[in-house]
């Protein structure tokens, strides 16, 4: 926990989120500026700055963020197949366009053009 984070005090409950799925140790919360008629976050609930500062031990937690994802996605109404799908996103360290210091995966998805059709 970073006491000045604003993704640990979101999993921490101290700044409201709209929550799509919680654990022990995940978070998936909508987007507040959402760029696609779906957009949430998922986020470790302990403090890992960026991909950047990954250690060997915490495969397993990512193991299951990246199996939750695509079953979130689909519950969030993104379509199956190829059709259908979403994006993810990761945005590492500044360079990589990081505004918020603390790992998170952009879920992005849903019927085209999004607002940003990036
Ligand atoms: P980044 O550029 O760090 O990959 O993306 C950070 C994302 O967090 C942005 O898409 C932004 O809209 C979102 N965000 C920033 N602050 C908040 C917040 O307080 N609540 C929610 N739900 N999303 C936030
Ligand atoms: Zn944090």
């Amino acid at each position: 926990m970073t006491d000045d984070c604003i993704f640990c005090k979101i999993a921490k409950g101290e700044i409201p989120s709209r929550k799509v799925y919680e654990d022990d140790e995940i978070l998936a919360f909508h987007d507040i500026n959402p760029s696609a008629p779906v957009h949430f976050l998922v986020i470790p609930k302990k403090h890992i700055a960026s991909m950047q500062d990954l250690a060997a031990a915490d495969v397993p937690l990512l193991g299951r963020m990246q199996v939750l994802i695509p079953r979130l996605a689909l519950e969030q109404g993104c379509r199956p197949g190829p059709e259908g799908g979403f994006r993810l996103i990761a945005n590492n360290g500044a360079d990589g366009g990081q505004e918020v210091p603390h790992l998170h995966y952009h879920v992005v998805g849903g019927p085209r053009p999004w607002k940003r059709n990036q």
